[in-house]
């Protein structure tokens, strides 16, 4: 899934154009000194985890060798066609997704949406994201931020179709149904659609409730295909 090969490119492309890390460049996880502007040195970046091979084909939740579905999927049709993420929410790609998320990083959303358009093929008509709370708003919209830098990297067309109508309380602790419940009919889209095959993005995976509810809004509206994107996703073990 991963070719270590252009991870310099990746590297040097998302640190270009970054004043914050001009002076001086320091690894954005380990604060080690860097010679180039950059925002991880390069044992930060061997270190990150990428899921392997084995896969659920649908929400790409790690499943033993030869299943094809996880116990969900099995059970549960999902409005997206399928879902992936890079790799397990911990350690130094939980670290870089919370840099995003409160540090403002911008430099992170290009290093994070390098590795997206690396590791997946890109084959939407349109790119978009999960909107933010309209109450409960972050400081920085790592979907969005995301969503935009990946667009500019694949020159797929970023449009923001979804908006959150109402605010819900916070997911924590839930289980998939709690949580879909929680969300039912919390998003709605901007115009209807023509069929357009949709990339939805957004920072984390957790059970999949939010981007299901996204997805099922985008077909309702008259989109196509719903593809889901995120940079990690949370194991059943270091769900917090
Ligand atoms: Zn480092
Ligand atoms: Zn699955």
């Amino acid at each position: 899934m991963w070719r270590s090969s252009s991870s310099s490119e990746i590297l040097a492309a998302a640190g270009r154009g970054t004043i914050a890390l001009l002076y001086p460049p320091r690894c954005f996880i380990c604060d080690v000194p860097l010679p180039e502007p950059t925002p991880l040195c390069k044992s930060c970046l061997d270190e990150l985890e990428w899921f392997g091979e084995n896969l659920c084909t649908v929400c790409g939740g790690p499943v033993p060798e030869g299943i094809d579905l996880c116990r969900e999927c099995a059970v549960e049709l999902r409005p997206f066609t399928h879902a992936r993420a890079i790799g397990p929410y911990r350690g130094s790609l939980r670290a870089l997704i919370l840099g995003l998320k409160y540090g403002g990083e911008y430099a992170l959303a290009r290093l994070l949406a390098g590795f997206l358009a690396e590791a997946f093929p890109m084959e939407a008509e349109i790119i978009t994201y999960v909107p933010q709370d309209p109450v409960r708003k972050k400081p920085q919209h790592a979907a969005e931020l995301l969503a935009r830098e990946l667009s500019r990297h694949v020159e797929i067309p970023l449009e923001p179709l979804l908006v959150k109508t109402r605010s819900t309380p916070p997911q924590v602790g839930l289980s998939y149904e709690e949580r879909r419940e929680n969300l039912q009919g919390a998003f709605a889209v901007r115009h209807s659609g023509r069929g357009e095959r949709v990339l939805l993005i957004d920072d984390v995976y957790t059970t999949g409730s939010t981007v299901s509810e996204c997805a099922e809004a985008l077909v309702d509206g008259g989109f196509g295909e719903v593809l889901v994107f995120t940079v990690a996703r949370t194991l059943f073990s270091d769900e917090d």
